[in-house]
């Protein structure tokens, strides 16, 4: 039987860090105080200085993130947020939950992170703020798009659910724009073993609204100075964090090396298009996203082999049953057509350079019409 290759693997990052990860555990079991405590702040410190943010604040997971991320830079119902057209439903989501509209906007082709030379044109009266994804952990081009908000009195917010570790013009994403949210969810770079989420920010006032809202929307119990969420980070998953961060490096620097593998293997083949590079961006790696006209052939081909990728994301949010009642939408060609021809091929720790050299391979000879 072939070798199987999976996209993904939660659980050995587990295997490999079992005896620090039981310890972390053990630790807050035998503490008997699960929420809001000390693992969770020293966290936020650690993330806080790893991220070259002044502050950060954990909640419940990168969607909640989003949200409060939203209302604390002053996002109101009615107003509109410009969001990549192409980007996981989430970041649409987080702007109708504060009752504001999600207005949609094109991608660059080759980096698919939000164009700053489109934003103009969806700008409206309305427009309070611009909500860049770094897509597949790759920084979106945030100079010109944290210049154009700006000079139109916008905040800008950042999903970095895909990007930690990443950078720009050598900082860490983290505080380059008014506030920054992320996921751990468990196949994130950096991941929990539940649902996690984080917003770091350099202005000590957002850092304080998510705070309050974070927990009721209380500072002092039983005192709620506005209508909150319960939206907080548990003591276990925040230990669990603890542990990870200090190896995140070295996982992002082994993505690295399998992303300049897959580079030099699948260079020049005809049909398939490679991950443009953004200038000045260091690049998380997250996913290794590849197109091609025929990419359910190919999927099907790799499936043959035992190698298992994913789409993302087969629907854009517009074509989603979820935004159908939302009004009529224009059409957005690069998007739809993205969805079309993007294949994920499998990235992460736990995969090793031959895995991908035979990945590779299948890849190469199907292109090349002898698979
Ligand atoms: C994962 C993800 C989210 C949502 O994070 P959850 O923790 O699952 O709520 C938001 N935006 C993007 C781009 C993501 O990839």
């Amino acid at each position: 039987m072939t070798e199987q290759i999976p996209f993904l693997s939660v659980g050995s990052t587990y295997t490999e860090l079992q005896p620090e990860l039981d310890a972390a555990i053990q630790r807050v079991l035998q503490s008997g105080w699960y929420l809001l405590g000390g693992e969770l702040k020293a966290f936020e410190d650690e993330y806080a200085q790893f991220t070259e943010s002044q502050h950060c604040v954990g909640v419940a997971n990168g969607l909640e993130a989003l949200v409060l991320a939203l209302k604390a830079v002053g996002v109101e119902p009615g107003q509109e947020v410009l969001v990549p057209a192409n980007t996981y439903i989430a970041t649409w989501l987080a702007v109708s939950y504060v009752g504001a509209t999600p207005v949609p906007v094109e991608p660059v082709p080759g980096t698919w992170n939000l164009d700053p030379g489109r934003l103009e044109e969806a700008l409206t009266p309305k427009t309070v703020a611009v909500l860049p994804v770094h897509l597949f952990g790759q920084p979106a081009d945030l100079d010109p798009i944290l210049g154009w908000a700006k000079a139109h009195g916008l905040k800008v917010v950042e999903d970095a659910a895909q990007a930690h570790g990443a950078r720009y013009r050598n900082r860490r994403i983290g505080a380059h724009a008014d506030a920054v949210a992320w996921s751990f969810y468990p196949g994130k770079n950096l991941g929990c073993f539940g649902d996690g989420g984080a917003v770091t920010t350099d202005d000590a006032g957002v850092a304080d609204r998510i705070r309050v809202l974070r927990n009721y929307g209380s500072r002092q119990k039983y005192y709620n100075e506005v209508k909150g969420h319960n939206s907080r980070l548990d003591e276990i998953q925040a230990a669990v964090l603890r542990v990870k961060l200090r190896h995140l490096d070295a996982w992002n620097a082994r993505r690295k090396a399998l992303a300049a593998r897959y580079f030099s293997g699948l260079q020049g083949l005809p049909g398939l298009g490679l991950p443009g590079l953004q200038a000045g961006a260091e690049h998380a790696w997250h996913l290794f996203v590849v197109d091609h006209p025929r990419r359910d052939e190919l999927q099907t081909c790799l499936a043959a082999e035992g190698i298992q990728t994913l789409v993302h994301y087969p629907i854009p949010p517009h074509l989603s049953e979820a935004y159908a009642s939302d009004g009529s939408w224009k059409a957005f060609p690069i998007t739809e057509a993205a969805a079309e021809s993007h294949l994920s091929l499998p990235i992460g720790p736990h995969l090793t350079e031959s895995e991908v050299d035979r990945v590779v391979s299948v890849i190469r000879d199907w292109c090349h019409g002898t698979g």
